[in-house]
């Protein structure tokens, strides 16, 4: 092993920070996993530093050796500052996290970016795209995620919100007072009609409640019983509060026609946003996954039908569909690997 090509790639999440030294191959030769015990700003800087020294030690290399650090994180990231200007898995706001980790690792050069974007340099350099210049990795889970390459580059956009799919409109985002049904679902970022409001796990979960009780609501006014989603409360034992994508999966695989119509409604809104990255930006490889599109195949195979139907023909005979290789090792990969090209 080349002691020179040793980075330390860590990625923060809402509630765990990992940490792990990587060789030159994207390789893992020593890793560590932290649960964070607070989330305010100062302790989570020194729970990273902790899980890095700790990943060294598994590695058995001195953190001194280390070239650099890469820090991927769940939130927006401001590289020219290295402010974490928004980050609602974290809770935090314009956190300025690169001087906090640089007034106690002062002597390692650190390289922070999103989540996304060390998922899809790792994969373009050690995963599934290995070697490919245009590449798009789509997560979908609790939330949407997007990675961009082009033309062999990280895009990250100035303020590091490129590939914020997350938030592209797919429904009506402006009020109508005439038609309140017909806004958009409200989603965390304070919009409405964005597509993390309707493709997540989360935000399934939350649709379905909101058309059982809105179904209940109507049959206890008519006096008869409520057949909306009757499946899929059977499921989850009669309280529509315990609904899970996975029950929804199952209830959908049981014809259960309001589990059938939100879970192929999502995946039609997905494949149709993704076409529209397709028929743009041209790339030669998508990468399409995530734990809510791995562990329902009917959402993948209706994203993929609707990415065929929608991309133009030009830019979809161009594209290779497939997985993603690296999993949950993806965010340290990338991290350590984008710390290597900055240092
Ligand atoms: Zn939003």
């Amino acid at each position: 092993m080349r002691r020179d090509g040793v980075t330390l790639g860590i990625d923060l999440g809402a509630t765990t920070v990992r940490a792990a030294v990587v060789d030159e191959g994207g390789r893992l030769i020593g890793q560590e996993r932290h649960r964070l015990q607070s989330k305010e700003p100062p302790q989570v800087a020194e729970a990273i530093v902790r899980a890095s020294k700790t990943a060294c030690a598994a590695a058995g290399l001195p953190f001194s050796e280390m070239l650099g650090l890469g820090l991927a994180v769940d939130g927006r990231v401001h590289k020219a500052t290295g402010v974490i200007t928004a980050s609602p898995a974290l809770g935090w706001r314009d956190v300025p996290l690169l001087k906090l980790l640089q007034a106690r690792v002062p002597k390692v050069p650190i390289a922070l970016t999103n989540d996304l974007a060390a998922v899809v340099w790792a994969e373009r350099m050690a995963g599934a795209a290995k070697g490919v210049d245009d590449l798009l990795v789509v997560l979908l889970g609790s939330h949407v995620g997007c990675g961009l390459v082009l033309g062999g580059r990280l895009q990250e956009g100035w303020s590091g919100l490129a590939g914020d799919l997350a938030h592209s409109k797919v429904s009506s985002a402006a009020p109508d007072p005439q038609k309140p049904a017909a806004h958009g679902r409200q989603c965390g970022c304070g919009q409405r009609g964005c597509l993390d409001a309707y493709a997540t796990s989360t935000a399934l979960c939350a649709w379905a409640r909101d058309d059982i009780r809105i179904a209940q609501a109507a049959a206890r006014a008519a006096g008869k019983p409520n057949l909306v989603g009757k499946r899929l409360l059977d499921l989850v034992g009669g309280d529509p509060d315990k609904i899970t994508a996975a029950a929804m999966e199952r209830a959908a695989h049981e014809g259960d026609e309001l589990s059938r119509r939100l879970l192929d409604e999502a995946a039609r809104m997905l494949g149709f946003s993704v076409a529209n990255l397709l028929t743009m930006l041209n790339p030669q490889r998508l990468l399409l996954g995530g734990g809510l599109l791995s562990s329902s195949p009917r959402m993948m195979r209706l994203a993929q039908d609707a990415i065929d139907l929608y991309a133009s023909k030009a830019a979809r005979i161009s594209c290779t569909v497939g997985a993603p290789a690296l999993g949950d090792d993806a965010g340290v990969v990338g991290a350590a690997l984008l710390a290597r090209e900055a240092a």
